[in-house]
């Protein structure tokens, strides 16, 4: 291996020293140098795909300082600590620091001791930060979490939209914008709002490799999710989504109960109880996250090995987007999610009562259709969601439940006839519960009162049970051959598409339901590197990882910041025993090394004496 610095490849050298990585990856390589030369650049990569290089290499070769412009206050402070650790002078300014330390700042800055600066939007646009900015040589702007500039996206800023400020006022600095967000719509709005339309554009493939995507049916959620987690993420951390507060309480209380370390995070905590548990989740291991979707955006954490949905995310763009949290080291990871009827129902129900106007709730309509589409689908689960994004996909990926476990399907016409039947019979007035109880012929006080014993349907259904019946009623909301009546307390009605199914005149074949979102990672052809650690290595591991563990606490970062997972395998399986063979670790760089090289080098030199 070289490592020789050669002056007309500044970028790799940096890679290779500062950063300690062996190549580029994807298009990093043209990237940098485009933004070496000066051009202005827009960059879709999905998450973990390495934006930040993508800037921070070029802040480093180009003179002058690099500023990002990024929303997630939260997070400048590691980010600073982890360039810190690499031997980058990084600084932030925002609303955190105190008025000393923001003098500080402004002193080394002026002095040109800071190679990247890390700024909030709204800082920004102050006079006062654009008269200290107007003084500096900058190397380049980094526009971080552009989708933020969106008006159609949930993660719409306001201050994004005073960005123009950027080209308007220092017309001859670079502009990079970055997002992982992938649909067009979005990217024009950004090429427009930012004026971006003369900038290269480089437009990565979103699939995620390393996420195995499970879907299934919602029976005894709280028990699904534990035995999901203690079957397949025992000892890792993760997030489970939740859509109210109420009901994250209620998941973090019971994983608690069963032993884990779950904690919540929702808009009703105070802040401070939000940032406790979100630091601690950033630092510890095996903490699990319990959160509403406000929890997450730019959650910089690259070992997060399972992602968990107890609800439905509203649409496949918020689905990909949280999902997208898991596996930023590029290790084997889980999407994980289970749903219900009543999902639907509660999803369509906020929709109709959402403020926008028509044409903004058909588009709600048609992005929970397709959500609904990606969980009904019997093919390939990556294939749906890549198409989503028009990006072309194998038909199967071999690391989705689907693939994993074909689905099996059942031909259904006769049912959907009885179904649709007593819906039509009854009144067109009625919810799921009390369908399928005309159906099985129970004797209960509503069936009494409505005189419903004496329906034609009554009794018909005996052959199927009722979970059988739920699914057979949810494929038939989701085909849109029933319709959710949510004026009227969740009744279903029949649309107009339904009459040949209802007249025997078109067959129906559904999905038979999975309970367990299956697709077990033990029979996984996961063809990504898992960090499954063989008996025999254990003791090492655990050593390296406790070694990890004092040196992140005696700097106070996160584990991570210190070595990744994929960095410490990696000594694990090469056991290298010098300074040399050590910086042939992907992710040990020359300052990492100096710093913590020989403290790991030694924990390997003991090993080998037992
Ligand atoms: P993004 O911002 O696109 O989600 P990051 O910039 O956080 O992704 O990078 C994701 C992970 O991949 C980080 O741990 C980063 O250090 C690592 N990484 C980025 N580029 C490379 C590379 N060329 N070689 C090895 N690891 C890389
Ligand atoms: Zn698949």
């Amino acid at each position: 291996m070289n490592r020789s610095p050669s002056s007309d490849n500044q970028a790799l050298n940096i890679l290779q020293n500062t950063f300690g990585y062996q190549e580029f990856r994807g298009q990093q390589a043209d990237i940098i140098n485009q933004a070496i030369s000066g051009q202005d650049i827009l960059v879709l990569m999905p998450t973990g795909g390495g934006k930040s290089l993508c800037y921070q290499i070029p802040a480093l070769v180009r003179s002058g300082v690099g500023v990002v412009i990024s929303p997630l206050i939260a997070l400048m402070q590691d980010q600073v600590n982890a360039l810190a650790q690499l031997g980058v002078n990084a600084c932030f300014l925002n609303s955190t620091l105190n008025y000393e330390q923001v003098r500080h700042i402004e002193t080394c800055l002026i002095a040109g001791e800071i190679d990247l600066l890390y700024i909030a939007p709204e800082r920004l646009i102050q006079p006062r930060t654009l008269s200290l900015l107007s003084q500096l040589p900058i190397s380049l702007f980094a526009i971080d979490e552009a989708h933020c500039v969106s008006q159609w996206g949930h993660d719409f800023r306001s201050d994004y939209l005073n960005l123009s400020v950027l080209h308007e006022q220092f017309p001859n600095v670079p502009r990079m914008a970055l997002t992982a967000t992938a649909d067009e719509r979005t990217k024009q709005e950004i090429i427009n709002r930012l004026e971006l339309h003369q900038a290269k554009k480089y437009i990565s493939g979103f699939d995620r490799p390393n996420i195995q995507y499970r879907i299934g049916q919602k029976g005894n959620v709280k028990k699904q999710l534990v035995n999901f987690i203690k079957q397949n993420h025992q000892n890792d951390c993760g997030i489970v989504y939740c859509l109210s507060r109420k009901r994250v309480e209620s998941f973090a209380e019971h994983l608690s109960q069963q032993g884990f370390t779950a904690l919540p995070y929702h808009a009703g905590l105070s802040a401070d109880v939000r940032q406790t548990n979100q630091d601690r989740f950033l630092r510890e291991d095996k903490i699990i996250i319990v959160a509403t979707i406000a929890f997450g955006m730019g959650i910089d954490k690259p070992d997060v090995r399972f992602v968990a949905h107890v609800d439905l995310p509203k649409s496949i763009e918020a689905y990909y987007q949280e999902t997208g949290r898991a596996g930023r080291d590029g290790l084997s990871s889980t999407a994980w999610m289970i749903y219900g009827l009543q999902d639907v129902m509660f999803l369509t129900q906020m929709m109709q009562d959402s403020q926008g106007n028509e044409q903004f709730k058909r588009s709600e309509r048609n992005k929970l259709d397709a959500m609904l589409g990606l969980c009904e689908v019997t093919g390939c689960r990556r294939k749906v969601l890549l198409n989503y994004f028009n990006e072309q996909a194998p038909e199967q990926c071999g690391n989705c439940d689907n693939c994993l476990t074909p689905a099996e399907t059942w031909d259904a016409s006769v049912a959907a006839q009885k179904a649709l039947s007593t819906v039509y019979r009854s009144g067109q007035r009625f919810g799921v519960v009390h369908l399928i109880d005309i159906l099985l012929g129970a004797n209960n006080q509503k069936i009494k009162q409505f005189s419903h014993q004496n329906l034609s349907t009554y009794g018909i259904g005996k052959e199927l049970d009722s979970n059988t019946w739920r699914s057979v009623f949810r494929q038939l909301v989701v085909r849109g051959y029933l319709a959710v009546d949510v004026e009227n307390y969740g009744s279903l009605k029949l649309t107009q598409s339904c009459r040949p199914v209802l007249n025997g005149e078109q067959s129906l074949q559904l999905r038979r339901d999975v309970f367990e979102a299956a697709g077990a990672k033990k029979s996984g052809k996961s063809k990504k590197q898992k960090i499954d650690i063989e008996e025999v290595d254990m003791p090492l591991w655990l050593k390296l990882k406790a070694c990890r563990k004092r040196l992140a606490n005696e700097h106070n970062v996160p584990a991570f910041v210190i070595f990744n997972d994929a960095t410490l395998k990696e000594m694990l399986n090469h056991h290298p025993s010098n300074e040399e063979e050590m910086l042939a670790i992907t992710g040990v760089g020359a300052t990492k090394f100096e710093r913590f090289g020989e403290q790991f080098l030694a924990v390997l030199s003991e090993a080998d004496f037992v």
